[in-house]
């Protein structure tokens, strides 16, 4: 049974490797077997020794998707140190917050830019790329639980996380017929730099804390189970499905 989970010769792109939610990740598919290559703007250097420390091959890709620009290098940098792709984490994400009223237009573009328009484009490249294989292959996207809930001042982290699962759910639709799988993961409230401003709100960390029934806000590693799964046969089954990881959040 454990070997549907195995990784061992599959090679996965993770955007966001530089740190949080997408060097645990990496870690985690490197444990399962995979070799990663690694996107971010910044060094992907801890990311790296993790995947190393556990045995596979790290692959660095730097890159700005606040454009779709990079996007043919990213595979192709892929293809030609590993020959091959199997699985595409869409992790890179970030959050702007401002009340809607005063909300600016830069502040809905860069988030939408990032979080949903090259993670479109990085899919729609390396889908075709699974059909060229005649592979197959498993993409991951990273929702939260703004693609549940409003939340308040992030108007456009909001819609592009809501549009993340409406997007998840199409792209299954279209490609389950190739053997592609496209489902997300959903993260509750994570210790990470992108809830640092909210941590470092005392009254705003504990309230969300009381909220948690695991009683505990979520760390890197703790999405690693549902990666591994999402990108190993043991999914082949699951199409457009969203998978909260939330220390139970969304059950409240
Ligand atoms: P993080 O610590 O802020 O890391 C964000 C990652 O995205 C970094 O590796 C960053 O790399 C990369 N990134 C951001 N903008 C980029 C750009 N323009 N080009 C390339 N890479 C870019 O955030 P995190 O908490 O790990 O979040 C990862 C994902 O999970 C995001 O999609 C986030 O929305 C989602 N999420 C997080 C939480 C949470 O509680 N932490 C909850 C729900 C969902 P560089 O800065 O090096 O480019």
């Amino acid at each position: 049974m454990l070997d549907l989970f195995d990784l061992t010769g599959k090679v996965a792109i993770v955007t966001g490797a530089s740190t949080g939610l997408g060097e645990g990740m990496a870690k985690a598919l490197a444990q399962a077997g995979a070799n990663v290559a690694g996107v971010a703007r910044t060094s992907c250097e801890s990311a790296g020794k993790k995947v190393e420390d556990a045995g596979t091959r790290f692959l660095e890709i730097r890159a700005d998707l606040s454009s779709t620009e990079p996007v043919e290098r990213i595979l192709s940098e892929t293809l030609k140190a590993f020959g091959r792709v199997d699985i595409l984490v869409n992790n890179a994400g970030i959050i702007r917050r401002a009340d809607a009223l005063e909300f600016s237009e830069k502040d809905w573009d860069d988030v939408m830019n990032v979080n949903l328009k090259t993670l479109f484009f990085l899919s729609q490249r390396v889908a075709n790329e699974f059909v060229r294989q005649g592979t197959g292959g498993k993409i991951i996207n990273t929702a939260s639980m703004l693609s549940y809930q409003g939340g308040i001042r992030t108007a456009s982290y909001t819609s592009s996380k809501s549009g993340v699962i409406g997007l998840t759910r199409l792209l299954a639709n279209e490609w389950a017929k190739y053997g592609i799988n496209v489902n997300a993961i959903a993260p509750g409230y994570m210790v990470t730099n992108n809830t640092k401003a909210l941590r470092e709100d005392k009254a705003r960390y504990e309230e969300i804390l009381g909220r948690i029934p695991a009683g505990r806000w979520g760390t890197p590693e703790d999405l690693g189970g549902a990666a591994v799964f999402l990108a190993s046969r043991a999914s082949d089954y699951i199409h457009g499905f969203t998978i909260a990881v939330d220390g139970g959040w969304l059950a409240r």
